[in-house]
């Protein structure tokens, strides 16, 4: 592990300033980071620890639900209003980690936390994502866990979050704060995919915080559910998700946001999905024709075909649980 200096800012504009030096990387719950840190894949030389910053609130309102970024995942997924009008939010805090995990673990840090694949985290190969350049060892090598959507020839890393795909189905926003001010952008614009630079992930400025979470109340919201299926129950990132939410209007689908997780190298949204459902009748032939549409474009890696099938089979069942 590399030596570092830390530095403990008590607002965010000092936070913001530490952070403007070249090596400098925020650290909160550090569940990702310092394990990154002791296997040497990430390098910082100065860290800025937020944890001193007053920023853990968890706001529901008529309007929607404002998070604060160090809002604990635990405190997020079992706080009343997020479990009665966004359950789709609080069901893949759930489903994410351990709940020791879950009790450091941040809103922010959650959105930001890097790939699970095997050869990114391992510094004896090559990898894009880690050094950029150096190859891909995954694409001929173990990928069974890897992307089918949004892959590149540089870099097929699968997003490894639950919260972000609930995010995407909810259609929530982030606010980002640096020196230059404050602007807030779509779940669906932060994440970037690899294409030729792996190993930029997100659309965020050097020094640039997430200081916000906006989601929007909805009856879609309210009707909304996470389906993950992973290799054990007990604790593990997931081999395909679905969120799902859905709006009804009698028995008619008024609008509908369907998104993947595991499948993509972001938070997958599936918008063949929603076309196939909206206007329609919620009834089992619909759901079923329209869930065979999930995953328009995907290219499986050598070990990871039976994902495309997965990603099917997930949103139907995710379908007829927020349609039933
Ligand atoms: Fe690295 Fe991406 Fe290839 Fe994995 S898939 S080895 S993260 S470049």
């Amino acid at each position: 592990m590399q030596a570092f200096s830390l530095i403990e800012p008590h607002d965010a504009q000092s936070a913001i300033l530490a952070a403007s030096t070249p090596g400098a990387k925020y650290i909160a719950g550090g569940t990702d980071l310092l394990q990154l840190a002791k296997d040497n894949v990430e390098t910082p030389q100065r860290l800025i620890d937020l944890q001193g910053l007053p920023a853990a609130g968890i706001h529901a309102s008529a309007g929607g639900l404002h998070l604060e970024p160090l809002a604990r995942m635990s405190d997020v997924a079992e706080h009343r209003d997020v479990v009665a009008r966004w359950p789709v939010l609080s069901q893949a805090l759930l489903a994410s980690a351990s709940p020791q995990i879950r009790n450091m673990a941040t809103m922010g840090g959650n959105l930001l936390q890097r790939t699970r694949c095997g050869y990114f985290r391992d510094t004896g190969f090559a990898c894009n994502k880690r050094t950029p350049g150096s190859g891909c060892s995954a694409i001929n090598g173990e990928n069974r866990m890897l992307a089918i959507l949004g892959t590149s020839d540089h870099c097929i890393a699968s997003y490894p979050g639950d919260m972000g795909v609930a995010l995407l189905a909810l259609d929530a926003r982030i606010e980002l704060t640096s020196a230059s001010g404050k602007r807030t952008v779509g779940i669906e614009e932060f994440h970037v995919v690899p294409g030729t630079t792996p190993d930029v992930e997100t659309i965020l400025t050097p020094g640039e915080m997430i200081t916000g979470i906006d989601v929007p109340a909805s009856a879609a919201a309210q009707r909304s559910h996470y389906l993950k299926v992973r290799d054990r129950t007990s604790f593990e990132f997931a081999l395909v998700s679905a969120a799902v939410a859905l709006d009804l209007d009698g028995r008619t689908i008024r609008g509908i946001r369907v998104a993947a997780g595991g499948v993509g190298t972001k938070p997958w949204r599936l918008p063949e999905v929603e076309a196939a459902l909206t206007g329609r009748d919620a009834d089992p032939a619909t759901l079923k024709a329209a869930a065979e549409q999930a995953g328009a474009g995907a290219k499986p890696a050598s070990m990871n075909a039976f994902k495309l099938v997965l990603l099917r089979r997930t949103v139907l069942r995710a379908l007829q649980t927020v349609a039933a």
